[in-house]
């Protein structure tokens, strides 16, 4: 959803300020519309049964967003160390964190174990890996294989290298209870970025069903149910946004006739990134060179270092794709340009030709010392950034609720760079 009128109005009139301080590019994320966005899911889900988010760190890793999420009564999805040593860092309570491995090391379930996490195990032979003292609640990643169609990101269900197969759930549970665990959850992620609330609904329906069969075959009951993350962002201005309203109408009604059928309902999870800080940042950079090639070029001082989506999910040099970032062009006193318009690539400086935020796109002519603003930059934006051919990461602000900005990270210097070659302990192995 490219940046909020409201966002526009509080930023653009100190943009230039801001760009003086800071220096470009830099990413800024919009305080006000992470807590009213994120305020808005609690209240849309409210019902008779438990709901609660568990923001997926990895889509905005840095400790401020995370204390704001935290400050909701969110918990957090961690699938990494590093992950969880910062949402313990924010003060993430054991129970309050989910990590959701794929494809993890004994190391990795000791440092959930040692937090209190909530186990949610990616495969049936990662039962056995679980240190002990086992946990008592223990919670499976379904991957229903060719019973679902699949989305356009992750792929579909048979091709994804998540989860535990239907043939395999009961015996998985059975194998959990074995071990010790007394209560469940069910969790999957089939979807990614999607703006179809139908397929969550189904989704929800799903693992409603799945539970009602396990619990049947086991005699067991289940505390949570966990539809995922996968939400999706309207990251064109003509896509219509993801109905949230209508997935919580529908899933409150879901768990209703579960309840009516089984005498208890599953509190109801859901892990969204994207979803809740996708729309509340953007990408600030500015105008370095206008280039007449092939192509017209605006070569800008970000790259694909700072966003690696348009580059990432972009398949083609003709088509944006799903790779598509709304862009603002302003001038140097941040004020919107109109006026006559072209057609140009927006390009970083990595030697790679997947290093642009836009190919062929009209837009109002932009000339050095301009401001590009590039939109949706909140999740999996500065956190998929790389360091490859020495473009270094940027800095990461934050516009607070009374109107100041702050520096939540500062960009990343030829320092941090050298960091681990420079002082290296001799460490030479004759063989
Ligand atoms: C990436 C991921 C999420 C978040 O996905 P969004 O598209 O940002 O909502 C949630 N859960 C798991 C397990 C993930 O890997």
């Amino acid at each position: 959803m490219p940046m909020s009128i409201d966002f526009q109005s509080r930023l653009f009139p100190h943009l230039s300020k801001i760009v003086d301080h800071y220096g470009t590019p830099f990413h800024i994320y919009d305080v006000r519309g992470l807590l009213e966005n994120g305020t808005d899911l609690t209240r849309k889900f409210m019902g008779q049964f438990q709901f609660k988010e568990f923001f997926a760190v990895k889509a905005n890793p840095n400790p401020e967003v995370l204390k704001l999420m935290r400050g909701m009564g969110f918990g957090f999805d961690c699938s990494s160390i590093p992950e969880l040593v910062l949402a313990t860092l924010v003060g993430a309570k054991p129970g309050d964190v989910m990590f959701t491995s794929n494809n993890t090391s004994t190391a990795e379930f000791q440092a959930a174990l040692d937090i209190g996490c909530i186990f949610n195990l990616d495969d049936i032979t990662m039962i056995e890996n679980v240190p002990e003292p086992f946990p008592r609640l223990i919670c499976f990643r379904y991957n229903p294989g060719e019973r679902r169609s699949g989305t356009s990101f992750i792929g579909v269900p048979v091709e994804a290298k998540y989860g535990v197969r239907h043939d395999q759930l009961i015996n998985a549970y059975r194998m959990a209870m074995a071990r010790g665990a007394n209560r469940f959850g069910l969790h999957t992620m089939i979807a990614s970025n999607t703006l179809d609330c139908s397929y969550m609904i189904e989704t929800v329906r799903m693992l409603l069903e799945v539970v009602e069969e396990v619990s049947a075959e086991l005699g067991i009951k289940f505390k949570f149910i966990n539809m995922g993350g996968g939400i999706g962002i309207p990251y064109h201005p003509n896509d219509a946004p993801f109905d949230l309203f209508q997935l919580a109408h529908e899933a409150r009604y879901l768990l209703h006739r579960f309840k009516e059928r089984n005498g208890y309902v599953p509190a109801l999870y859901m892990e969204s990134g994207r979803a809740m800080t996708g729309p509340f940042g953007i990408l600030v950079t500015r105008v370095l060179n206008r280039m007449s090639k092939h192509r017209e070029y605006v070569g800008v001082d970000a790259c694909m270092s700072s966003l690696m989506r348009p580059g990432m999910y972009r398949n083609s040099q003709i088509a944006e794709g799903a790779g598509y970032h709304h862009i603002t062009v302003l001038n140097r006193y941040g004020h919107p340009k109109s006026g006559p318009t072209e057609v140009v690539d927006i390009v970083g400086s990595l030697c790679e030709n997947c290093d642009k935020f836009a190919v062929r796109r009209e837009l109002p002519m932009a000339e050095v010392d301009d401001l590009v603003v590039i939109h949706d930059t909140g999740a999996h934006g500065h956190a998929m950034g790389f360091i490859y051919n020495g473009r270094l990461r940027p800095a990461e602000l934050m516009l607070c609720e009374d109107g100041s900005v702050r520096l939540i990270r500062r960009a990343e210097t030829i320092e941090d760079y050298l960091r681990t070659v420079a002082d290296l302990e001799p460490n030479v192995m004759q063989l």
